[in-house]
């Protein structure tokens, strides 16, 4: 008897319920358009949405990284891992969130699934968005606090969680700023004032937001701090990711000095994991500046995708309440969502298919993620191929 047995029956069972994912063919580099067995294929799958994860300046920093400093680190960064570009980078990143400091983490699931437990145990309450990225779910889970989960985007169900008990030593709100597959805004304002009411600390992952939304780029903190001057110092805890806007690898923390001590001493995924790659730290220092030199690649960014948003919906595609430059083409189910894909490919098209458990059942999807490298005319192709294909969408 193979011990493993079960793992091909419940591959199968995934078979069977289209929920089954393959390892796809490796890309030779990033851009928009890949080349995927041969075929060329416009790329609107990745994160890459200021077009920098092949920008010439950030392989030149990471390339002249890897000379001085070498390849890997050779331990976490408490024993001997931390580089001098980590040291510039988390100051850069403090200076850029306007923070007191930062701590660089070796992705941004690194980052939620150590601070989180960091800042809330046993005898605490967590609350969070029934949205949010699994990284924050498994921070919560790993925390050992009580999870409170409350509805999507709702903070007037959060306010009557906290209404209803008022029993935890501490409490933390933690929610994505910019949903990872809607493409949705959290209601920041009405959560930092609820955290401020409260007496709660308040979470926020910008990983979709950072170089994208804001006038300098610092993400949805900075977009809204426009209707409430306060949110910056209502949000105690910022996390990012280096590895969407920024183009390279890497998550980091942002916060007061004394919150960065205590994550530097507590949050396991820090203490207990080698420290990211030089050449990464280097190419987000590229991209940090080129986020602040060249602003004109997010203003193009979210003029382009209010455009193809406003053309999606009057061909009558569900974009739900996308608001960005994620854009989902809600379709529901797993199989109707892995057709679709599939008639876009064949059409030149490659988007993300997004199934359960990265989505609650039914709600499965087609996500577009818009680059400021996408040109004119790839949008257009993109237009044409989804108004030739509306009939696929699903019938309301
Ligand atoms: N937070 C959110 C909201 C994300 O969408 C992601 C990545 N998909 C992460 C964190 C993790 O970031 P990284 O890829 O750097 O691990």
């Amino acid at each position: 008897m193979d011990p493993l047995e079960w793992v091909d029956d419940e591959l199968e069972r995934l078979e069977r319920d289209d929920l089954l994912r393959t390892l796809p063919l490796p890309l030779r580099s990033a851009g928009t358009i890949a080349n995927v067995g041969g075929r060329q294929l416009i790329n609107f799958a990745s994160n890459d949405y200021l077009g920098l994860a092949a920008d010439e300046r950030l392989i030149a920093a990471a390339a002249e990284a890897c000379r001085e400093q070498g390849v890997g680190r050779g331990a976490s960064p408490l024993i001997c891992g931390r580089a001098e570009c980590h040291a510039r980078l988390e100051q850069r990143l403090a200076e850029f969130e306007r923070t007191e400091a930062a701590l660089l983490f070796p992705s941004g699931f690194a980052a939620n699934a150590g601070v989180i437990p960091a800042l809330a145990g046993e005898g605490d309450a967590i609350y969070s968005d029934a949205k949010n990225h699994a990284s924050i779910v498994d921070g919560c889970r790993l925390s050992r606090a009580k999870c409170h989960i409350y509805p999507h985007a709702d903070a007037h169900a959060l306010e009557q969680l906290f209404q209803d008990g008022d029993h935890y030593r501490r409490r933390l709100i933690v929610t994505d700023t910019l949903f990872s597959m809607d493409g949705d805004l959290a209601p920041l304002v009405e959560l930092g004032e609820l955290a401020e009411r409260y007496n709660a600390m308040l979470l926020v992952d910008e990983a979709h937001a950072t170089g994208v939304f804001g006038r300098r780029g610092r993400g949805i903190v900075e977009h809204l701090s426009a209707q409430q001057p306060r949110l910056h110092e209502q949000v105690h805890v910022r996390v990012g990711t280096l590895s969407k806007a920024l183009g390279a690898a890497g998550g980091f923390v942002c916060g007061k000095a004394s919150l960065v001590a205590w994550l530097a001493n507590r949050a396991r995924t820090y203490v207990f994991s080698t420290a990211q790659p030089a050449a990464a730290s280097a190419a987000a220092l590229a991209a940090l500046d080129i986020v602040e030199s060249e602003p004109w690649r997010r203003s193009r960014l979210l003029e382009n995708a209010s455009r193809l948003r406003q053309r999606l919906r009057e061909l009558g595609w569900n974009l739900a309440q996308s608001a960005s430059q994620i854009i989902p083409l809600i379709i529901g189910s797993p199989a109707e969502t892995m057709r679709l894909a599939k008639a876009l490919r064949e059409q030149g098209l490659w988007v993300g298919s997004i199934r359960p458990p990265s989505v609650p059942a039914n709600e499965s999807l087609l996500r577009i993620g818009l680059s400021a490298a996408h040109t004119d005319e790839m949008r257009e192709v993109l237009v044409n191929v989804l108004q030739a294909n509306a009939a696929l969408q699903p019938t309301p």
